[in-house]
């Protein structure tokens, strides 16, 4: 690798990620003042929505901004994996990505970088340039940063540096806010201090904050377009959040320099939650799967009581309620289950034989024909009025994803109407003919397939305001803008619609095979965090 301009120096690229930022709420508020350094960014320069990857989840959508390949190529899809030759699930790392990082590039071509907060991008690589503190997914600093000094380092000088915050972990709304805000300064004054001492070629810095407020205060808030909830409370919760991501991006633009370009990106839009599915109650029902249910406790009551147990469990409150849907893979009876749902937002597995431990379906025809009937049936189901399409879309995963790993995609993706509704891992299998469900973890905000751009600085046309762009061209976007060669072999390209810079192309493609300099795991903290969130079998 090298750059395009050996006889030029590299002109400093700062990547600042609003995980979730949607354009909804960003164009209104850089119109009105609320995101007063954005809005100066966008006049500069450009700005569009920038659209995600099906999943629009942050582990496939963040790995595929830092590789600009397909989860087809780098193999990452959901924040659990099944574990070969078992059902087990186990969750996802940097660990098992394949492909070089927009990072592990600029450090091939001699150039100094910093990656700060990027989720699923631990564990650190060992490098000589970089500068590395983890992000979603990472239980603590200690050995997860590069240098390693660096986490204590962090500790003396941030104490109780946060890495992430959920409203979830907090009794009250106000504790949760305060804890977000702390993340927000803490990380707003550690990415300035790194440009700073380190001056860094590249630096990314990804703050997660508006995906986390959103999630939890979507509907309750009063955001533009939408009026008559401003008597809460923390209406203002989400408005208030992006409004200091501004003030911390107004920091980092400071700190970066006249001569950086600033691009900020989201992995994915956001938008209102309806509710959770059990998909696997639809293969059930068809008689795909095989649940082995012990009786409940209502089903045990005298036939003549059981319509009471049931109106009594439904006044329940949830926690209590949940019991009876704490039926996890174990119970699956694999020996005659055809087909399974798992994981985040909507994916069909078959139980294929030689690829599933106890597979029964077989590759080829047979496969084939049940993969176009659960479709079908997916088609077929509408939301609880009865009429709305639930699935906007059934996609199979080898016609959405190309690659060396496409072979881990899922058989089925399935596409919830705008992914108002989805699947959570850990809830894949719910009380028997129970489709839909309340959000787990009280959610009222779910991801949305559009994020946002904006870019401004040398190297990027002023005014360019293009209909959309795409995600998976960040990566091929940043290395035109460093002044490095762009590999042909990536499956992203540079944004020609805002690039005023002109583009060298090489036919090298740098690679990085999974773990590569990597320091090893520590697993079972993962697990215990990850369940927490709601994303790991329990
Ligand atoms: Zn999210």
């Amino acid at each position: 690798m090298r750059p395009a301009h050996p006889d030029r120096p590299a002109r400093p690229l700062l990547i600042v990620g609003w995980d979730g930022a949607t354009p909804e709420l960003v164009g209104p508020w850089m119109e009105d003042g609320t995101l007063p350094h954005l809005a100066a960014l966008a006049k500069r320069g450009a700005w569009a929505p920038l659209r995600s990857l099906v999943h629009p989840l942050s582990p496939a959508a963040w790995t595929s901004a830092i590789t600009g390949l397909n989860p087809g190529r780098h193999g990452i899809w959901d924040f659990g994996h099944r574990a070969p030759d078992t059902y087990r699930v186990d969750p996802t790392t940097a660990r098992e990505r394949h492909g070089a990082t927009v990072w592990d590039i600029a450090e091939d071509c001699g150039l100094r970088w910093a990656a700060l907060n990027v989720p699923l991008s631990h564990p650190a690589p060992a490098t000589t340039r970089g500068v590395f503190v983890p992000g979603l997914g990472a239980e603590e600093l200690e050995g997860n940063t590069w240098p390693r000094e660096l986490a204590a380092q962090i500790e003396a000088e941030l104490p109780g540096f946060r890495m992430d915050s959920n409203a979830y972990e907090h009794a009250d709304p106000a504790d949760f806010l305060a804890d977000v805000n702390a993340m927000i300064q803490q990380r707003a004054t550690l990415a300035t201090s790194l440009l700073q001492r380190e001056r860094p070629d590249l630096m990314m810095c990804v703050f997660v904050a508006t995906d986390r407020v959103q999630h939890a205060f979507w509907r309750q808030s009063s955001l533009p377009g939408v009026h008559g909830r401003g008597h809460w409370r923390f209406a203002d919760a989400i408005r208030d959040t992006y409004r200091a991501l501004d003030d911390a991006l107004g920091l980092l633009v400071a700190a970066a320099g006249d001569d950086a370009s600033v691009l900020v990106v989201s992995d994915h839009g956001f938008g209102e939650l309806e509710g959770d599915l059990y998909l696997n109650s639809i293969l059930e029902d068809a008689g795909w799967m095989t649940v082995r249910r012990t009786a409940s406790r209502v089903d045990r009551l005298p036939a003549a009581l059981r319509p009471f147990g049931r109106r009594l469990r439904a006044e329940l409150p949830p926690r209590f309620r949940r019991r009876e849907a704490d039926l996890t893979f174990g119970h699956i009876d694999w020996a005659t289950t055809r087909a399974y749902s798992r994981g985040l937002f909507g994916n069909v597995w078959l139980n294929l034989r030689g690829r599933e431990p106890h597979g029964i379906v077989e590759p080829g025809p047979e496969a084939d024909a049940l993969l176009a009937a659960i479709t079908d049936r997916l088609l077929e189901q509408t939301e609880p009025d009865g009429r709305t399409p639930l699935f906007d879309a059934v996609l199979r995963g080898a016609e959405l994803y190309w690659g060396e790993q496409a072979a881990g995609a899922p058989d089925l993706v399935a596409v919830p109407r705008e992914y108002r509704w989805m699947t959570r891992s850990g809830r894949e299998i719910g009380p028997r003919g129970q489709l839909f469900s309340d959000p787990a973890v009280r959610h009222t905000g779910n991801h949305r397939m559009d994020g946002v751009f904006v870019g401004a600085g040398p190297g990027i046309a002023q005014g360019a305001r293009p209909e959309r762009l795409r995600l998976l061209d960040l990566t091929p976007t940043a290395l035109a803008l460093l002044g490095i060669e762009v590999p042909r072999g990536l499956d992203g390209v540079p944004m020609d619609d805002v690039l005023s810079c002109d583009v060298g192309w090489t036919d090298e493609l740098p690679w990085r095979q999974p773990g590569e300099g990597a320091a090893p795991p520590d697993r079972d903290r993962l697990e215990e965090r990850l369940r927490g969130l709601g994303y790991l079998a329990e």
